[in-house]
């Protein structure tokens, strides 16, 4: 879409940076312009009016102007904090995660509606949810059907018969899941468990009003993070520095 001299935006802040003196350049997660790189200048100071607004995952009202190099953060308001995302650290290494596969998937001018409003309301239902890791996980999915890359669960790639509800299996290059006959052999093809397998279903049929109250065991989380990252990382072509670091946070509070 095109943007004006000056133009209002909604936007999600996934990034900041120093930049000069006293300045921060942002990057913001936009419905209709996408990825944006805005200057927020003197948002340093302590007495700038834009300073407590451009903290990472907070989603604000922007007034932006156009700039022959980065456009200019103008006016800035709240409309949500999400502060507790930023209090704990947990919470804050899911929500990176968020905001880096955002970063890597939609670029500048990606017009979609839909996907801003599903990264919004994941980042409250990490806030909010009994188990944040099912709502990462249900982001990821409906993410990819939102970019493009909805996993096929229904029918086998191949043949295309309905699948059953069976030990079929999970093939990233293929774009989703196999029937047992045509998995078998097949290069990067590994085999799904059936719980596994019925969650990716549940999620990409039902809202999150209905996956929220899942209750899903530890096998079963490890497993739906190991297949959806591997897709992701298929369709990226890189891993996400992000996924690490909510390893480490894993391990060591498991110690
Ligand atoms: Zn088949």
């Amino acid at each position: 879409m095109d943007r004006g001299r000056l133009y209002r935006t909604e936007g999600l802040i996934l990034h900041r940076t120093d930049f000069g003196e006293a300045d921060r350049l942002l990057t913001v997660y936009t419905p209709r312009y996408g990825l944006l790189r805005l200057l927020a200048k003197g948002a340093r100071k302590p007495t700038s009016r834009k300073a407590g607004h451009v903290e990472p995952f907070t989603c604000v009202n922007l007034l932006v102007a156009r700039g022959r190099n980065l456009d200019i953060v103008s006016q800035v308001e709240t409309l949500e904090p999400f502060r507790r995302l930023r209090e704990n650290l947990e919470l804050a290494s899911l929500s990176y995660y968020v905001g880096e596969l955002i970063a890597g998937f939609a670029g500048e001018g990606d017009e979609n509606p839909p996907l801003f409003d599903l990264t919004v309301a994941t980042l409250s239902r990490l806030c909010e949810a009994r188990d944040p890791t099912l709502a990462l996980r249900f982001f990821e999915l409906r993410a990819l059907g939102l970019l493009g890359y909805q996993p096929q669960l229904f029918l086998c790639i191949t043949c295309q018969t309905q699948l059953e509800p069976v030990t079929n299996y999970f093939c990233p290059a293929a774009g989703g899941v196999v029937c047992p006959c045509h998995g078998e052999g097949l290069p990067d093809a590994v085999p799904l468990a059936l719980p596994t397998f019925k969650v990716l279903r549940y999620m990409q049929t039902h809202p999150w009003d209905q996956v929220g109250a899942l209750r899903i065991s530890p096998e079963t989380h490890l497993d739906l993070e190991s297949v959806l990252q591997s897709f992701i990382v298929y369709q990226l072509e890189r891993r996400l520095r992000s996924v690490d670091f909510i390893h480490r946070l894993r391990r060591e509070a498991k110690v």
